[in-house]
């Protein structure tokens, strides 16, 4: 139940036209009732009372002895009750305990005293619940209706009319002295109430055609609502499967049209994710591949004597920088994989950088003899210290010096600066090697990237160096950026949060 948007809509909609209208409906209701029958109820039983008093002082005035008396003062009654009768438009009854009516005013035909009369032409009146309570205690009653169904009889000429009926008992005394009830009934024909009710009758049927027309129009909304959902959906469930290229062309400027545009971008960026993954698959393979191709050329060559004797150390020394590589290949893929998942824990400690730096340069004093080459070292102070992890900011300097080593020239120059700046340090690395061309410098942080002109110069390298560097120092909180002239030279430069307290402290 209520599993769609539609049925929900429909359930609170109908909920709280129901309320309205039955809020609306009573109180029009009751406010037409007391409208149309609030002044003549009034009437009816200040007239009810003055009935009383006129019958009360008509019994008084019985005299056993002078039925000629008793005769004139019955009609004098019966003239006084039509008059009343006929001046309020009502019916009046004066009716015993037991239900019979005792005198009336007129209004009663032949054909009614035959129908309800009980054979010596007393009426009796329909005894329901309000007639039992006037039976029992002083006290008034009013309501609006038919009497118990008594005016609905086609015999009357009001039948079919809605009365208001005013009922009041009284205390008396009978002939014997014991206690009894007079009541007494004023009926009254109320048109007006009943051309109200018809007014209300159209104001039900208008709610119903406001409930019709809104539902239709809700059908509709929901429609428009649900049917760019479905094709969020769908196109969700494609892309679930693989199916990257899905787009959704939604165009409404609301919400549902912002999370259309929101799934494109979504969309987009899962499928570049997915390229990248599959252009890392063919890189890892490539770079795996090569090494071990010609490994197990070498390899063979040896085994079946194509390659010489003594020519075999040659080549067995490559089959062992090979081997290294793959390795080194190997544990930096398996280093940046752990970077990326964010399980590299840093232990930030105060790193003196510049004693860093000298002992970096002195690991690879033996690479920079070789291609004779010299290292500048310009610092600012003797000792700066930095907030940073030493292992993982030794790997970048190594990894930076050496670049600068591969790619600069034998009798090149490099320079290692180390400059303080709003509380920062930033280190530089610069060569005057061959460059990097502005069109490439975007995507040396890439893995396996390398560029055409370093390929010749560096067979070695696995172009994981710079992805790796990036990533330590991002984790660090810090910046790291290059500049680079094709022919001229590159500096990279990264920065590094300066340690004041924990200097005191060493
Ligand atoms: P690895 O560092 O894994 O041994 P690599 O040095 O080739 O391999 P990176 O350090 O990531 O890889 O560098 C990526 C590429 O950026 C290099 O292959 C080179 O083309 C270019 N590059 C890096 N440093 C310099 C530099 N100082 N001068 C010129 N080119 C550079
Ligand atoms: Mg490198």
């Amino acid at each position: 139940m209520f599993k769609t948007i539609f049925s929900k809509m429909i359930a609170i909609f109908i909920a709280l036209f129901i309320i309205a209208f039955t809020i609306t409906g009573f109180m029009l209701s009751y406010f037409l009732d007391s409208y149309f029958t609030d002044e003549k109820g009034d009437l009816l039983e200040v007239t009810s009372t003055a009935v009383n008093q006129l019958f009360e002082s008509y019994l008084e005035s019985l005299d056993q002895s002078n039925s000629l008396n008793n005769a004139r003062l019955e009609e004098s009654l019966n003239y006084l009750l039509n008059v009343l009768g006929r001046n309020t438009n009502s019916y009046i009854w004066i009716v015993s305990k037991n239900g019979y009516i005792y005198r009336y005013s007129d209004g009663f035909s032949q054909s009614i005293i035959n129908k309800y009369g009980n054979g010596e032409g007393v009426i009796k009146i329909p005894e329901d619940k309000s007639f039992t309570r006037l039976t029992q205690e002083v006290t008034k009653i009013r309501e609006v209706g038919d009497f118990s169904g008594f005016f609905k009889d086609p015999l009357y000429a009001n039948a079919g009319d809605l009365w208001l009926t005013v009922g009041q008992s009284f205390k008396y005394t009978d002939t014997d002295g014991n206690d009894t009830m007079v009541i007494i009934y004023l009926h009254t024909p109320v048109k007006d109430l009943k051309n109200a009710r018809e007014v209300f009758k159209y104001f039900l049927s208008s709610a119903g055609a406001a409930i019709i027309f809104s539902l239709i129009m809700i059908y509709i909304f929901s429609l428009r609502l649900t049917r760019p959902l479905k094709q969020i959906k769908n196109a969700a469930a494609r892309i679930a499967n693989g199916e990257f290229e899905k787009r959704l062309d939604i165009k409404s400027r609301d919400e549902i049209g912002e999370l259309a545009k929101t799934f494109n971008q979504m969309a987009v960026s899962l499928q570049n994710l997915e390229e990248m993954r599959r252009g890392f698959i063919a890189n890892v393979s490539h770079e795996l591949r090569t090494p071990m191709t010609s490994i197990r050329g070498f390899v063979e060559g040896i085994l079946d004597g194509t390659i010489p004797p003594e020519r075999q150390s040659h080549y067995l020394t490559i089959v062992r920088d090979e081997t290294d590589r793959l390795n080194r290949l190997v544990n930096n893929l398996l280093d940046l994989a752990k970077m990326e998942a964010g399980e590299m824990k840093l232990s930030i400690v105060p790193v003196n950088i510049n004693e860093l730096v000298r002992k970096c340069v002195i690991n690879l004093e033996t690479l920079l003899l070789e291609k004779n080459q010299t290292v500048d070292a310009d610092f600012e102070e003797e000792d700066l210290f930095v907030k940073a992890d030493m292992d993982a900011i030794e790997r970048v300097l190594y990894n930076l010096l050496h670049n600068a080593i591969k790619f600069t020239p034998a009798g090149g120059n490099i320079k290692v600066m180390i400059r303080l700046q709003k509380g920062k340090a930033e280190v530089t690395v610069k060569d005057n090697g061959i460059g990097i061309d502005e069109n490439e410098l975007d995507m040396i942080w890439d893995r396996f990237y390398k560029t055409d002109k370093s390929r010749s110069k560096d067979k070695t390298g696995t172009g994981l160096g710079l992805a790796i560097v990036k990533n330590i120092i991002n984790e660090h909180g810090q910046r790291i950026w290059v500049e680079s002239k094709q022919g001229e030279g590159t500096s990279f430069t990264f920065t590094l949060e300066r340690a004041y307290e924990e200097v005191k402290n060493q």
